[in-house]
This record gives C-alpha cells, sequence and structure tokens, in this order.
C-alpha cells in the first residue's frame, strides 16, 4: 500500500474470529486511496472472549468505526447503544459507527447490498415472487430485502422444518411481504412461479465448485424471464447462475452484494459519497 500513515490517520476495521480472509480491506482501501483520506482500513482479530474488551479498547484511541464478521454478528448487539431497524429485524449487525455523543450506534447494510442490482432489473415487484433457498444469516437480509422492494410473496425453502418454523416465526415487526416457508421437496412446485430465485446456501461454493442447490431438472422448471441471484461471489459463474445461464435466465452473483453492502458502510463512517466502481475493481483484481 502506498499510503502513508501519519499521526492523524483515522481508523475503520474489521472484526471477525477469524478475519484473515476478509476482502473488506482491500474495497475500502482502495477506496480511501482514491478518496485521497488520511483514513486506513484494518482487519481485527477479536476472539469471541475479548469482544467485550475489544469494542471498550476501540472506544479508547477513538476508532470511527468498524464492520463486523463471524461470529459476532450477534453478539455485538449487547455492546451498542443505537441498533437501526433494519438490524432489529434482521437480529445481526455487520457496521458499526461512534455518534457525535461517543456511543455506537450499529446497522446492516446487506439489505442495501442485496438490493442495489435487483433495483437496476425493476421498481416494481409488488406483482413478483421471490424464492430463498437457506435460512440462515445471509436469509435474514435477504428477506428484509424482499420486503422493502415490496415483493408480493417471498418463499424461504429450507431443509430442516424446526429451523423453517423458527425462521418465520422470528419476524416480529411486520414485513411488508407476504413471507412463506417451504421444505425443500417442495421446489419443484414453486420454482416455475419464481420470479428471482436466490441461493442463500453455501452450496458450490469454492472448493465446491461442480455443485449445486438445484438439480438440472429443476433449473429446467425456472422461467427464461427469472432472476437466479446467488450470494457467492467465488467461483463466479457458481454452477447454480451456469445452470440460469444455460436456461437463459439472468444471474446475479454475490459480488456486487459484497460491493454496495462495503459502500454503503464506507459512506456511513465518511458522511460523504464513496466511489462504488473503484471498489467493484479492486474486488475483481484481486478475484482474477
Ligand atoms: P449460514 O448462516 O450458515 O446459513 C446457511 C444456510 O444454508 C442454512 O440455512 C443451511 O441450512 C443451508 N444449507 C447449507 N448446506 C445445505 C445443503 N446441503 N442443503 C440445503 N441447505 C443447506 O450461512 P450464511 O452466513 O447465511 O451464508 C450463506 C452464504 O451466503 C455463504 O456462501 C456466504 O459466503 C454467502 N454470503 C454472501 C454475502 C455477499 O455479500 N455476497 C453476504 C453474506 C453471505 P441448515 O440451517 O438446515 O443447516
Amino acid at each position: 500500500m502506498s499510503q502513508v500513515i501519519t499521526g492523524k490517520t483515522k481508523l475503520l476495521g474489521v472484526i471477525g474470529h477469524p478475519v484473515e480472509h476478509s476482502l473488506s480491506p482491500i474495497m475500502h482501501n482502495a477506496a480511501i486511496a482514491h478518496l485521497g483520506l488520511d483514513y486506513v482500513y484494518l482487519p481485527l482479530p477479536v476472539h469471541p472472549d475479548n469482544l467485550q474488551a475489544a469494542i471498550s479498547g476501540f472506544a479508547a484511541i477513538d476508532l470511527v468505526g468498524f464492520n463486523i464478521t463471524i461470529p459476532h454478528k450477534q453478539a455485538i448487539k449487547s455492546l451498542i447503544t443505537e441498533i437501526s431497524p433494519t438490524a432489529k429485524a434482521i437480529g445481526a449487525i455487520n457496521t458499526v459507527w461512534r455518534t457525535s455523543s461517543g456511543t455506537w450506534a450499529g446497522t446492516n447494510t446487506d439489505v442495501e447490498g442485496f438490493i442495489a442490482p435487483l433495483q437496476t432489473y425493476a421498481q416494481d415487484w409488488s406483482e413478483k415472487t421471490a424464492i430463498v433457498l437457506g435460512n440462515g444469516g445471509a436469509a435474514r437480509a435477504v428477506v428484509a430485502g424482499c420486503a422493502q422492494l415490496g415483493f408480493g410473496e417471498t418463499y424461504v425453502v429450507g431443509r430442516n422444518a424446526t429451523k423453517l418454523g423458527e425462521f418465520v416465526g422470528s419476524w416480529h415487526s411486520l414485513l411488508a411481504t407476504k413471507l412463506l416457508v417451504r421444505n425443500w421437496d417442495k421446489l419443484p412446485m414453486l420454482i416455475p412461479q419464481a420470479n428471482v430465485i436466490i441461493n442463500t446456501t453455501p452450496i458450490g461454493m469454492y472448493p465446491n465448485i461442480t455443485q449445486s442447490p438445484l438439480s438440472d431438472e429443476e433449473m429446467g422448471l425456472l422461467g427464461t424471464d427469472a432472476i437466479a441471484y446467488d450470494l457467492i461471489y467465488t467461483p463466479s459463474p457458481t454452477k447454480f447462475l451456469q445452470q440460469a445461464l444455460t436456461k437463459g435466465a439472468t444471474a446475479i452473483d454475490g459480488l456486487e452484494m459484497l460491493v454496495q453492502q462495503g459502500a454503503a458502510a464506507l459512506a456511513i463512517w465518511l458522511q460523504q459519497p464513496v466511489p462504488v466502481d473503484v471498489m467493484r475493481q479492486a474486488l475483481q483484481n484481486h478475484l482474477t
């Protein structure tokens, strides 16, 4: 990195355990360099046992803000003062900043990240149906995003009936989408109705690149005017997206969500527009 660290350099970062794999420093530092700002974004490894001490330490050294990755996205909630309605609904925080009164506030920018690429395809989703494969952490941001876009119906499909029941029961705030859960074996009936089908499972992620959550036969049921959206960004395209492209459908990979959630976080910390193209290019350069 050619950036000069000075006595005035302001600190940003990402906490996780582990955090070595995080791509966030690459895109954030590229944006900071492009803007010519005296900030640096660091990987900050924090063991779960040390989370509270780390957050107190961040206040002591006047850290401007930080991202949160696995396993701290839920645990951080009890350590900050203000939580956005979006983060409350999702039950997880990925972005924290210092307020003017010196307290910590948090939100979840994965929702903005998820919806950004979809917004380029349509404005009115009220007659549309989304099918979400998987019911884990990312699926929560996706469901909140589908509600924000105003999808008529959102089906969450999973393999564990108990977890599906807990998932649908966990949305205390009113969702602006009809949320339904279905077991995996109902997919052949659901796929023909899908306007957007989203893979939030890790199936197909590197190194398991020959795997897909759908069989070729199931993907064959998808309409050619539908969108297949995979949250995975390595490889690109995944097997799931290759199947969709073969079918003639539109494919969106997970890189844009990663870029846009990062851009939304950086805009909160810097309080100014951020160069999304620079962030995207930095990640693309790194991943190729
Ligand atoms: P997670 O909380 O562990 O959830 C994974 C979900 O996938 C669970 O519902 C799990 O089902 C399901 N699943 C796993 N293997 C399955 C299989 N063989 N068959 C059916 N369902 C299966 O993980 P996550 O944090 O949501 O992340 C999921 C994926 O999204 C990862 O690939 C991650 O890299 C990606 N992601 C991308 C972005 C981005 O910015 N692009 C952001 C967040 C996440 P059970 O609950 O039944 O085990």
